[in-house]
């Protein structure tokens, strides 16, 4: 069969706390004296095994990203945004290397359109003892239009989403680069979460690797398109030049010419 199937645990999904619909409930990631099973921590930002290990044939992982119930990546210090990306990736290198897994998912939900469950930002490692990688991107999925380019890092526009509109990609030439990932990351949430007129509730973050090199997709999230969802049509749309131009006009070439 030409997918990855993976079986979810109704039973566990169940028990699953949500408070970005439900808001007032309690948030368990605010409770770190409650937490169990942590793994590694750096300040306030903790790696810890997800107590709802939801898929089945998976190991799952939960980064709390830091003490904010109500911060999200725009308002980070970029102290704690460089931190934060070093100590995932490194986790994510870690658990890669471990010889448990086929594959490791790194990402990150955010919003109520992102499939995220828990308001307090934190994001996910989710590993894999077998899964055909091959299945799961695609290396054309993260050429685009160039917006920036630092250290090796380019930051850019899709010219081939994986499913439609805009989508930010950053491919660095090296892993270690991470102060620059990080920095990128935070201004594609930031593009997407504020500089829209129509602003935008969610978005997802994905890391992806092929042996050595990695992948990095921000994707902003709204009701999914019809014609990808019934026939896996990729939308592209006609203003990705405009919002480049945007992107670079707002980040990169003001801050260049006071510089
Ligand atoms: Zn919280």
């Amino acid at each position: 069969m030409d997918i990855n199937l993976a079986h979810f645990n109704t039973d566990i999904g169940r028990q699953k706390p949500e408070n970005i619909i439900h808001s007032s409930a309690a948030c368990p990631f605010c409770a770190t004296d409650e937490l169990t099973n942590i793994i590694a921590t750096d300040g306030d930002i903790i790696l810890l095994k997800n107590k709802y290990n939801v898929i089945e044939e998976a190991d799952q992982f939960v980064l709390i990203e830091g003490r904010d119930c109500d911060a999200d990546i725009p308002s980070y210090t970029s102290d704690h945004m460089h931190r934060l990306i070093a100590f995932g990736m490194e986790h994510w290198a870690q658990m890669r290397a471990s010889g448990k897994y086929d594959t490791v998912l790194f990402f990150k939900n955010y919003g109520p359109y992102s499939g995220g469950t828990i308001r307090h930002p934190h994001m996910q490692l989710v590993g894999f003892p077998t899964f055909r990688q091959e299945l799961a991107f695609h290396r054309a999925e993260f050429e685009g239009l160039t917006v920036d380019e630092r250290d090796g890092v380019v930051l850019n526009l899709s010219t081939q989403p994986r499913v439609g509109f805009w989508e930010l990609n950053i491919v660095p030439a090296d892993a270690g680069a991470t102060e620059t990932i990080a920095d990128y990351i935070q201004i594609s949430v930031d593009f997407f979460m504020n500089a829209f007129r129509r602003p935008l509730t969610s978005y997802n973050i994905f890391f992806y690797n092929e042996g050595t090199d990695i992948f990095i997709k921000i994707m902003p999230r709204f009701a999914t398109s019809p014609v990808f969802i019934g026939y896996n049509i990729r939308l592209l749309p006609s203003n990705l030049a405009e919002m480049r131009d945007r992107m670079r006009a707002k980040y990169f070439e003001s801050k260049r010419c006071t510089e």
